[in-house]
């Protein structure tokens, strides 16, 4: 697009900086059609002055002060990273309280999709067999499994989707009764229990581990399916845990183990295979969003589209969760004021503190968030970036807080309060209940989970172009004005309702590309 002419994008009529939309950025000398010419050679997305701003003065994009100038800057020169002082982190006493309340918007009615509907009422968008572990002490056993399973088993039972081991690197060597140990232990529960596994829990135990199948699954914390697991415990029916023990005397020989886990696994994958898509109504979706490899663009493009979209998901009834701690805490004000009643307000502020006070352990605060690829896509800081950030929010009234590692038992727009860390925010998200994940990245970054369908929107026309078979929206063209917010918001929602449904798969599913699932621990290890 280097015929393109030159365009720069203003977010908000109070800022002083803009960014440069060419693909390429442009060279100093380059006019643009108001008059402003660069001084500088300035590169795509990032800052260029609209006025001369003196030495010390803020620096406003979004209509917030994302820095206060280290020098004078010339109208028309190159802002970067190294010219911004960045602001100290807004208080968290004498904030917005519940202040802002939106106009109820209208009912978004009639859109459904075909998902798999679960005994306890949540719907799964795929059908999985999820494998718990315990222990990272059984990964290798349970993979060696698993890989027999899909080879030998899944092909006798083809509604099931896939077969998935929840493999990590808790459960043993770890203070597991030190404040913050819960935070692990309840996120690998929960995600054991996400509505893409269709309520059927299995476990594979070392035997020896700190983490003991009783304490990770608890009596009354798994559904009962069918008669067969059932335990007889008296009047009160309750859930069979079914665990395989890799320590169990009767086994002898790893083959005896590889058998123990295919046997108990083919129980389960019997039940599965007996599913089958229905009809229900896109309320049922419980999307969460995050964003990683995030440029100047995130904000302008991708997440206003994500925004977009988040208001039309919950106009129909739906629950959409957004994350990412250190990118919204320097936002605070604008979440706290949105808040639909004050303890909301307060379960925010709460969870602000609490992350303040464990980055504070570390001796660092929310800067330390922003990677060299951000600062090369052009946000200079972690001030711009949460502003770039928080719009994936939307414009909905803020319904609901969750911990980490908390289900989500809740509709409506609601801050799930996670690391930014793209792997242990998904990883959060699944255990809250997620069953459909968008991801917006500028940089680019294949991230994938196997355990739900994850819809990747590039920030940039030239990603799309080049990541054509990783990139699933492209919300470049809002850059380039071949396309409005509102209609990148309505190609995600329609895309949502077909990838919830199976009939079309994501790129991430076409090529099986899986991250790891990271706990967050935030309790030391042994
Ligand atoms: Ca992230």
């Amino acid at each position: 697009m280097t015929t393109q002419a030159p365009l720069y994008i203003t977010m908000h009529e109070a800022d002083n900086v803009a960014i440069v939309a060419n693909d390429g950025g442009l060279p100093a000398g380059t006019v643009f059609p108001c008059g402003l010419t660069l001084v500088d050679k300035v590169p795509q997305a990032h800052k260029v002055a609209l006025v001369d701003i003196s030495e010390g003065a803020p620096v406003r994009r979004y209509n917030v002060t994302i820095g206060y100038a280290a020098q004078p800057l010339a109208r028309g020169s190159w802002v970067h990273e190294r010219l911004l002082k960045m602001p100290a982190a807004r208080e968290l006493e004498g904030l917005p309280i519940a202040t802002v309340k939106p106009p109820p918007q209208e009912p978004l009615e009639g859109y459904t999709f075909e998902g798999y509907r679960n005994l306890d009422g949540s719907v799964g968008t795929r059908n999985i067999l999820a494998i718990t572990q315990t222990v990272q002490c059984v990964a290798g056993v349970t993979d060696f499994a698993v890989q027999r399973i899909k080879a030998e088993l899944l092909p006798k039972y083809p509604h099931v989707d896939d077969v998935v081991a929840l493999e990590h690197t808790y459960g043993c060597g770890v203070a597991i009764d030190a404040p913050g140990a819960e935070i692990p232990i309840r996120t690998l529960r929960n995600i054991s229990l996400n509505p893409n596994f269709g309520g059927e829990v299995m476990v594979v135990s070392l035997g020896c581990e700190k983490l003991q199948p009783e304490r990770l699954l608890p009596p009354g914390s798994i559904p009962i399916v069918d008669e067969r697991n059932v335990a007889d415990v008296g009047d009160s029916a309750e859930a069979k845990l079914d665990v395989v023990c890799l320590q169990d005397d009767a086994h002898v020989g790893f083959m005896s183990m590889i058998e123990s886990v295919m046997r108990q696994a083919e129980e389960h994958l019997e039940r599965l295979n007996t599913r089958r898509r229905v009809t229900v109504p896109a309320s049922e979706l419980v999307v969460g969003v995050q964003c990683g490899g995030s440029d100047a663009f995130s904000g302008v493009t991708a997440n206003p589209a994500v925004g977009y979209c988040t208001d039309l998901l919950v106009r129909a009834g739906a629950s959409v969760m957004f994350s990412e701690v250190t990118e919204v805490r320097d936002g605070i004000d604008q979440l706290t004021s949105r808040a639909s009643t004050p303890e909301v307000a307060e379960a925010m502020i709460r969870e602000m503190a609490w992350y303040d006070a464990y980055l504070d352990k570390g001796r660092v605060d929310r800067s330390a968030n922003t990677t060299p690829g951000n600062k090369k896509g052009g946000l200079s800081n972690i001030v711009e970036k949460a502003m770039g950030s928080i719009v994936k929010s939307g414009s909905a009234p803020i319904s609901g807080v969750i911990s980490p590692g908390e289900k989500l038992k809740q509709k409506g727009l609601i801050y799930a309060a996670t690391p930014a860390s793209d792997f242990i925010c998904g990883t959060l998200q699944l255990a809250a209940g997620m069953n459909l994940h968008v991801f917006t990245t500028g940089r680019g970054t294949p991230y994938g989970l196997a355990e739900v369908p994850v819809i990747k929107v590039a920030t940039r026309a030239d990603l799309a172009r080049r990541w054509h078979d990783l990139m699933d929206i492209n919300a470049g063209t809002i850059a380039t004005g071949e396309k409005t917010i509102a209609d990148v918001g309505w190609e995600m929602f329609q895309l949502m309702l077909d990838v919830a449904s199976g009939r079309k798969k994501t790129w991430a599913e076409h090529w099986k590309l899986h991250n790891a699932l990271v706990l967050f621990n935030p309790a030391p290890v042994t």
